[in-house]
């Protein structure tokens, strides 16, 4: 029990919600955890007759603010991926602040094996044949 909270103590990663993580840009590491971080802008449209909503995320979704259309009345909407936040959208949008990994260079995995006792002038060995 108390082992169990000193470790949630110690690892604070899994609650991290990168709050501090800068919103300038699209990705950024988190100061917090280390993670890095992808700011992810939506917008919420009615999907009657079009209006920008604003948007809030709940329990992890994107959902506008209010539940019906102030304009027409629907309660359909429709969620849109913003590529980059403005002034005008950054009134509307809701930011998810995803965690993403660091894509590194796929290295080969094909590999030799060097004889470190061979001098490097010697002929190299004939591999042994199995019959
Ligand atoms: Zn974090
Ligand atoms: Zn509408």
């Amino acid at each position: 029990m108390i082992l169990e909270l000193i470790k949630n103590f110690l690892s604070p990663k899994q609650a991290c919600k990168h709050e501090h993580v800068g919103v300038n840009c699209d990705f950024g590491y988190c100061p917090d955890c280390g993670a890095l971080i992808e700011n992810q802008w939506y917008i919420v449209k009615c999907s009657c007759c079009g209006l920008k909503h604003k948007a809030i995320v709940k329990n992890g979704k994107i959902v506008p603010v209010n539940n019906f259309c102030h304009n027409c009345g629907s309660e359909d909407y429709t969620v849109e991926r913003l590529e980059t936040i403005d002034f005008i959208n950054i009134n509307y949008a809701a930011l998810i602040r995803k965690e993403t990994k660091v894509s590194q260079p796929q290295k080969p995995l094909a590999q030799c094996w060097v004889d470190a006792t061979r001098k490097i002038d010697e002929q190299p060995l004939l591999l042994p044949i199995y019959r």
